[in-house]
């Protein structure tokens, strides 16, 4: 059956039937639509013409808002000058620039640049390079990855089977073997209404000693985590935890791999996690605000050390067999130096730091509010875990968050927890009218 969008600018019968829609509940989507036409700044426009204050920066990507048209240009000259060129056994000059200016950004060490086309993509890269770092170095036995319990690496196989959520490994069969999760740091018992870092659970990092015993040190290859896993309800680490995590890898060899496609380009208000934190993985995933959003982009970090063990073979031997189509693609490139220009000009990779006490204040301000058991926070994140309405787990933040958008605002919802990460050119104002828009719809729900 087709489905009709006939909203007042549905704009004549728009059919809704092909486009089978990722992570979202079809029918349910179809049958009342919420459909974006238009995105200026901090806001969306909805195709009934009305203004929605964007809670979430598109998919935590488009971290200096919307409508640059300096990417907006960067895009089209590049697309006229050259919009394609091979990335296998070739090369063009954006490539280089915009590995090299990231380069800049990363923390020191981080000398090279992997490109992918997507936050999986590079996750999976980032597994392979792991694996095949062990071998190169003759540690060929190191075949095991270690993920975590409510991890999200993204969709590909080495992803989901990382990663920690039940819905997104259930349905596709056995998924990598040789993996096992470390446990996820969420402990409301201890740490609810935390601001910034939880206290309590920095010990739950030795879960890798355990799995060190138990396998051998000689098999395990890497630890994959989130700093800050974004996805599965904002969990925020432990103080010390990401510490202990890498003494343990250090002390057995084992790689460690932040999986930053959320936390890259200022959301804490450090360029990467790793600055904020004070811990240096091995090797870091990116996506999302690479481009502002504007253009699929991954890319993958990694140290001398990495890179370095792979450059050692005869010359003319291609050192990593992996890449993509779409590596280093010019208009991704074009749109990532234009995306870095904007964040570096308003002092975007910086700016959360600035805001920050103020999203924190507003948010756990909420505290009261009807339905809220948990908040929580770091940087321009944020997270509300609603208690479940019986017997119906997310369906009360599925309401708000429809709810919130009939007001003009967007959030996130996953689970019962309502996840934001606004823009970082947020204000105080938009803050403002971001809360008080959830505190007025938690208020009337059910
Ligand atoms: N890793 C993390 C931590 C993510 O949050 C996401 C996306 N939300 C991904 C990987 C996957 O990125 P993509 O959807 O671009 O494949």
């Amino acid at each position: 059956m087709d489905m009709l969008d006939d909203t007042p600018r549905g704009k004549s019968n728009r059919k809704l039937d092909a486009y089978w829609m990722p992570f979202t509940a079809n029918r349910q989507f179809k049958a009342s639509p919420r459909m974006l036409v238009g995105a200026k700044g901090l806001h969306y426009t909805s195709d009934d013409g009305r203004e929605i204050l964007d809670g979430t920066a598109g998919l935590w990507c488009c971290n200096a808002g919307h409508g640059h048209t300096e990417i907006a240009d960067a895009v089209h000259r590049q697309l006229l000058e050259m919009d394609y060129a091979p990335s296998f056994q070739m090369g063009h000059p954006l490539a280089f620039e915009f590995a090299e200016r990231l380069k800049d950004l990363a923390p020191d060490g981080f000398e090279h640049v992997f490109f992918t086309g997507s936050g999986s993509e590079s996750v999976d890269t980032a597994l392979k390079i792991a694996l095949a770092w062990h071998r190169a170095r003759g540690e060929g036995s190191r075949t095991r990855l270690i993920g975590r319990e409510r991890g999200y690496h993204g969709v590909g196989f080495g992803g989901i089977s990382v990663g920690g959520l039940v819905n997104n490994r259930r349905h596709f069969g056995t998924l990598l073997t040789g993996v096992d999760h470390l446990p996820h740091t969420h402990a409301p018992e201890h740490n609810a209404f935390s601001r910034g870092q939880p206290e309590w659970g920095a010990h739950l990092a030795d879960d890798l000693e355990r799995l060190v015993g138990l396998h051998g040190a000689e098999t395990i290859a890497a630890v994959i985590v989130e700093p800050v896993a974004g996805s599965t309800g904002v969990l925020v680490p432990p103080k010390g935890y990401l510490q202990r995590l890498r003494e343990i890898c250090d002390k057995h060899g084992i790689l460690l791999i932040f999986d930053e496609v959320i936390t890259g380009f200022g959301r804490l208000g450090t360029p990467f996690a790793s600055q904020f934190f004070g811990v240096m993985p091995d090797i870091f995933t990116t996506a999302k605000g690479l481009t502002n959003g504007a253009v699929p982009m991954g890319a993958v970090f990694t140290t001398d050390r990495i890179h370095d063990a792979f450059m050692n073979g005869p010359e003319g031997t291609i050192e990593l067999f992996h890449g993509y189509t779409y590596s280093g693609h010019p208009i991704a490139c074009a749109a990532g130096l234009a995306t870095l220009d904007i964040y570096e000009r308003d002092g975007l990779l910086t700016r959360a730091a600035s805001i920050a006490p103020a999203w924190e204040e507003a948010l756990h301000g909420l505290k009261d509010a009807p339905h809220v058991i948990d908040i929580r926070n770091l940087g321009l994140i944020g997270g509300i875990e609603l208690a479940s309405r019986p017997g119906a787990p997310g369906a009360r933040a599925y309401d708000v968050f429809t709810a919130c958008f009939q007001e003009g605002c967007m959030i996130r919802v996953t689970g019962d927890v309502i996840a934001m990460s606004p823009p970082l050119s947020i204000g105080e104002a938009e803050i403002a009218q971001l809360i008080g828009t959830l505190r007025k719809v938690l208020e009337r729900t059910e």
